[in-house]
């Protein structure tokens, strides 16, 4: 492993997973069915969907990721006072979305300022695993860290075991995957999950994509495992519909970190909005270097 090979992969997580949300927005909350009989299959990053958005604009899932981050490139690095605070100013500005746990959340926050909520049964969705990117950068060579700062990240918002669970697999796929590890080593890490908490079981594939955190990662896992680009992965997510944008967002940061750089499509790269590529490619650098490995520790897998 070397550091640059690490730079480039924790890059192309960053942006897999921006691609993804523009990719998968189009088509969110349709059914495969309907995605098939509206545009045959959803494979160009072309905008519009339930949010009428144009071609290239993210959604929540990269927005709420560049708050974590900005917060941490100013700060040199993990606060979560500074990552509420982030998302706060985020959600007074009148995002385009927003799920009503992460609204919820972060409203809780503005008005009490505390940095976690009280365990609930209503948590159990994909939101706080759809901002690990950032986290998963910052604490690259630190198993113990990114199970710290992935769940301080997580309930802000989320405070379920399911979500948890979820926010620290995506977490550690991210980092095996900058790492240049092998696919046996990411199943291995996806199996130890699912040998813990069986419901996140996603083979044989049950075929839901919906915003349940558990659909979500299936859907993820599922795809990631059994294609072999960062494109194929992402086309086969996208049409699955659902919370198309949010379980392309977690499979493209996990297939961008694995398949590197030169494995996403130029042309998606091209479409995003302006300015967004450039900021999450020198965010990602600047995490790299804020983290453990990235300021010469050894690494210390979990
Ligand atoms: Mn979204
Ligand atoms: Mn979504």
């Amino acid at each position: 492993m070397n550091l640059p090979d690490v730079r480039d992969r924790a890059r192309a997580a960053f942006l897999g997973a921006a691609v993804g949300d523009a990719l998968g927005a189009t088509v969110e909350f349709m059914t495969p069915g309907e995605i098939r009989a509206a545009l045959g299959v959803h494979r160009e990053i072309t905008g519009g969907g339930w949010l009428r958005l144009k071609p290239g604009a993210v959604t929540d899932d990269t927005e709420m990721s560049l708050c974590l981050a900005r917060a941490m490139d100013a700060a040199g690095g993990w606060s979560t006072s500074d990552a509420a605070s982030s998302l706060a100013a985020w959600l007074r500005a009148g995002p385009v979305d927003v799920g009503s746990t992460c609204r919820r959340g972060i409203r809780r926050f503005m008005l009490d300022g505390t940095l976690a909520g009280p365990p609930s049964a209503g948590d159990a969705g994909n939101g706080a695993a759809a901002r690990m990117v950032p986290i998963a950068l910052v604490t690259l060579g630190d198993g113990e860290a990114l199970r710290r700062v992935a769940l301080e990240q997580a309930r802000l918002t989320h405070h379920h075991p399911l979500s948890d669970a979820a926010c620290l697999l995506v977490g550690e796929l991210v980092q095996l995957g900058c790492m240049g590890l092998s696919l046996r080593r990411l199943r291995a890490a996806a199996d130890a999950l699912v040998a813990a908490e069986p419901r996140f079981r996603f083979s044989p594939y049950r075929g839901l994509a919906t915003g349940y955190v558990v659909d979500t990662l299936q859907t993820a896992l599922h795809f990631f495992f059994t294609t072999r680009s960062f494109e194929e992965c992402l086309v086969a997510v996208v049409n699955q519909g659902g919370d198309a944008d949010t379980t392309a967002a977690i499979a493209g940061a996990i297939a961008g970190a694995y398949h590197g750089p030169e494995a996403i499509p130029r042309r998606w790269l091209r479409r995003l909005e302006r300015g967004i590529a450039e900021e999450l490619a020198g965010l990602a650098e600047r995490l790299v270097a804020l983290s453990p490995l990235g300021r010469g520790a050894s690494p210390r897998l979990r």
